[in-house]
């Protein structure tokens, strides 16, 4: 696919062809799914209450099988059966473009015996882009095997036909793990177990989920220096968030260099702040039809206008400093988009001596820096760098890197960050 070039990229609006409207207004509802576990991620997730659309979305059903995407980042645009065993569904983004082409979908198959089911996804812009992984419980997910996948390009745009064979239970088959509200919830509820946590709300979606929120800091301190973490701008991308977790919990670890770092630094956390387009499966904007990472700076939006709030207290607080932002995406590779090493920063050279750091601490794996600047443009990198001179960087991490490293690059990138802040002096 020509337009997927990554987070810094706009699709041409030539390939895009028909829209068509999403459904509208999933409300919430308790609902518990047990042990949602991300396996070979992070592994501490193990319950949660999921959050449940109200109404009924997306139903088709043959004489064998049932497709619905009633559960929250269920999304397809439209969905026929045909034959006892085949589904053709559509697949469209939520706004007309200019939008990213993080194509996403998520759908259940409910099997009433086991066999093989054939789902056609036709694609209404963008194309194929997520490998299919499959899950039973939500909890363990593999790969769809490559013999059970054929991608082709039909008139310039990536389709896909997939296999899936089922037994007794049903299939969740998505674009990547699924990784709800409810699963940050219960990450976020273990770890601030940690004397060293606290959580908190930042505030509510335009939908009125809970943008959740967690500090860090040695118990009873009061840190001068703030490092802020921010993820999940963007609904599909889900590994960026897969890093964050590890990342999170190696500054909560009992290393010696994470006691010294919470003593000196706070760590302010918003692991999501666009509830409302993960559980609506939205390929990119709020339901505001904004992309959150193009609105830093005009700051429209009520999950935006949160992180600027968050962002002023700290400077208005003189015995507070910001020193670092880092947010959290995916792409396809991964890629750290920085500002370069020619503009100024406070602390000076933090990223190349954080990245040179982290690059000693993975031999054998390629750090890889994108250093561009444009003042003017209205993602959280350039906002949070015009304004406050700190170091700002993209943190991204590819669709299909393998999850273990996934692990490996949160864990060591947090501790080559708490080292070379460490490093630095203190105002
Ligand atoms: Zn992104």
């Amino acid at each position: 696919m020509r337009n997927m070039k990554g987070e810094d990229a706009y699709v041409s609006p030539l390939h895009f062809r028909q829209f068509k409207a999403m459904r509208n207004a999933p409300t919430t509802l308790g609902l518990l799914l047990s042990s949602l576990v991300l396996s070979g991620c992070a592994s501490t997730v193990e319950t949660a209450n999921v959050e449940q659309p109200a109404q009924s979305k997306s139903l088709c059903q043959t004489s064998l099988v049932k497709l619905d995407t009633d559960f929250p980042t269920g999304n397809i645009a439209s969905c026929k059966a045909s034959g006892k065993t085949r589904f053709d569904i559509t697949l469209a983004p939520e706004d007309a473009p200019p939008i990213n082409c993080s194509a996403w979908y998520a759908f259940r198959l409910t099997p009433s015996r086991a066999g093989t089911v054939t789902v056609n996804l036709t694609y209404e812009a963008c194309g194929h882009r997520y490998w299919p992984k499959v899950s039973e419980d939500g909890v363990k997910w593999d790969y769809l095997p490559k013999k059970n996948v054929v991608v082709e390009e039909v008139d310039g745009v990536k389709q896909a036909w997939i296999k899936v064979q089922l037994g007794a239970n049903p299939v969740f088959v998505a674009g990547q793990e699924i990784f709800a509200p409810s699963t940050y919830q219960t990450w976020l509820d273990q770890v601030s177990k940690s004397p060293d946590a606290a959580q908190w709300l930042l505030g509510k979606s335009a939908e009125g989920r809970n943008i959740p929120g967690m500090t860090i800091k040695a118990a009873g301190s009061k840190p001068k220096e703030q490092v802020v973490l921010v993820g999940r701008q963007h609904p599909p991308e889900v590994t960026g968030a897969l890093a964050m977790l590890p990342f999170v919990e190696t500054l909560l670890s009992d290393d010696p260099v994470a006691k010294k770092y919470r003593a000196r630094f706070e760590t302010v956390i918003v692991p999501m702040l666009n509830p409302d387009g993960v559980v609506r499966g939205h390929w990119r904007h709020n339901t505001g039809g904004v992309d959150l990472n193009r609105d830093w700076g005009p700051f429209t939006q009520p999950e935006t206008k949160l992180m600027d709030g968050l962002l002023r207290k700290i400077e208005e607080n003189p015995d507070q400093k910001l020193q670092l932002l880092l947010d959290f995406h995916s792409t396809q590779k991964d890629v750290f988009y920085t500002i370069p090493d020619e503009y100024p920063t406070n602390p000076p050279l933090f990223i190349r001596d954080w990245l040179a750091r982290y690059q000693d601490r993975m031999p054998g794996y390629n750090v890889n820096r994108d250093a561009r600047h444009s003042a003017d443009r209205p993602i959280s990198k350039a906002y949070t760098y015009e304004t406050y001179g700190a170091p700002a960087v993209t943190f991204e991490i590819g669709d299909e890197t393998d999850r273990g490293l996934i692990k490996r690059i949160g864990k060591e990138s947090a501790i080559a960050m708490m080292e070379t802040l460490l490093a630095t002096d203190a105002p």
